[in-house]
């Protein structure tokens, strides 16, 4: 087959079929077509969309360059959760260990940071010794052990999403509906998971900014998954704001901690937490309503189970539980400034996605490739919508290690925050709830 041609094909709007697919993704993932020319693909795709048909066969060829996990031996039920990906969002560190302390099995496969967005695997290696490469053989025996992992593709597991979802953070080809959903539902797919909770992210800080876009994102993957016999739900999730007060890899890690020590300070990303952990418990079959499911939580939460659990996982996967005796010395930034408001009233809009390039562009994400991480970096969110500022108050803190980022990521969070004389509504926490019934608006 011709890539050029194919390429042509897609961006005049053509259909590719399964084996042309299958083609351009096995070549690229075994390193046969360049990143020029995949590029130049992901662009059309981005541009073009993609139809149905397409789109089951972009999911089927990621799952097939590498293999799907068999847990079948493992006498539990297997949930996992996804997000879509948002600012802030480091939900899945502390939802794995306290659903699996509830006795289900969360084999996690998440991703890095993507565009304007973190990634789980970035925040996880901000604990020294963290390993997010675990091979099949060790995802299964530490599930068997302890019930949870979280861990990255391998050439074993979804490796065409590994390198794809690396060339399109770096190619602006992110905000996608059928490259989200292939990339999403393969690697969930691959896990051998009977059952999934999506986190489906809308707003001025996620990847599909309108409701009606989230909406049917939702839905493609939870037919998607449904297609594979697998049990699916899909919360649309509030993105206008950065989720939690800590934007940063290690800043994440400290926020992740204090939830699982029980000293969570913000509500909203708490409840998200117990909300869409609640909806794991349901999916596994071991509680019957939320509520129920939510107290089983908030009490594993109380009582230390979950903090455990998450401490086991650290040191099955090499990291160094010590390091999270005293957490901060996780963030070792050189440079920690406050960042003051401009005016004085109430904030009722916060570009939050421009939230999330400061923090990229202050060291905690990728603008090439082969960028490496500064984990100290990030900033600690002081000011929410809705929230009364006065003039010179710090509406954040910028922590980095390279002076010359400062200046501008003081002025581009100064500009990120609308501030006006009249108060507005805290904006709610979930939109809509989508499963194979149909949408039901919240
Ligand atoms: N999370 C993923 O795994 N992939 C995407 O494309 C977006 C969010």
């Amino acid at each position: 087959m011709n890539v050029p041609e194919l390429i042509r094909k897609k961006r005049d709007g053509e259909k590719l079929t399964e084996e042309e697919l299958e083609f351009l993704v096995s070549g690229y993932t075994n390193g046969k077509i360049p990143d020029y020319q995949f590029s130049a693909l992901l662009m059309a795709i981005y541009l073009r969309g993609m139809s149905e048909e397409e789109l089951l066969n972009l999911t089927r060829s990621y799952i097939h360059s590498g293999i799907m996990v068999d847990l079948s031996d493992i006498d539990k039920p297997k949930v996992d959760k996804h997000s879509t990906g948002g600012v802030g969002d480091k939900v899945s560190i502390p939802l794995a260990p306290l659903v699996a302390s509830c006795d289900v099995v969360v084999p996690m496969l998440s991703g890095r940071g993507l565009g304007h967005t973190g990634g789980t695997l970035d925040k996880l290696e901000s604990i020294p010794g963290f390993r997010t490469d675990l091979t099949i053989d060790e995802i299964k025996r530490q599930l068997k052990l302890i019930g949870v992992c979280i861990t990255g593709q391998t050439s074993d597991l979804a490796p065409a999403d590994g390198k794809i979802y690396a060339l399109r953070d770096v190619t602006s080809t992110v905000d996608s509906i059928p490259l989200i959903a292939a990339s999403i539902m393969s690697k969930k797919l691959a896990e051998g998971i009977d059952a999934l909770v999506l986190d489906v992210k809308t707003g001025s800080g996620a990847f599909m900014q309108r409701l009606n876009d989230a909406i049917s994102l939702a839905q493609t993957m939870v037919k998607i998954g449904n297609l594979y016999g697998k049990k699916v739900i899909a919360l649309i999730t509030d993105m206008n704001e950065p989720l939690g007060k800590m934007v940063g890899n290690a800043l994440e890690i400290v926020e992740s901690v204090e939830i699982l020590q029980s000293k969570a300070s913000d509500n909203k990303l708490l409840n998200l937490i117990l909300t869409l952990g609640g909806y794991m418990l349901i999916l596994a079959g071991v509680e019957k309503n939320l509520d129920q499911a939510i107290l089983r939580l908030r009490t594993n939460l109380s009582n230390g189970k979950a903090y455990e659990k998450f401490l086991s996982m650290v040191e099955a996967q090499g990291g160094n539980p010590k390091s999270l005796e005293n957490l901060w010395q996780l963030v070792e930034a050189k440079i920690k400034l406050e960042v003051p408001s401009a005016k004085s009233g109430y904030v009722t809009r916060i570009d939050t996605r421009k939230i999330g390039l400061v923090a990229v562009g202050l060291g905690a994400g990728r603008t090439k490739k082969e960028d490496k991480i500064d984990h100290s970096a990030g900033i600690i969110v002081h000011k929410k919508l809705g929230d009364k500022v006065e003039i010179g108050e710090p509406i954040a803190e910028i922590l980095t290690n390279d002076k010359s980022k400062v200046q501008n990521a003081i002025n581009e969070i100064q500009s990120a925050y609308t501030i006006e004389d009249s108060f507005i509504e805290r904006p709610k926490l979930i939109y809509a709830i989508i499963d194979q019934s149909g949408v039901k608006q919240v």
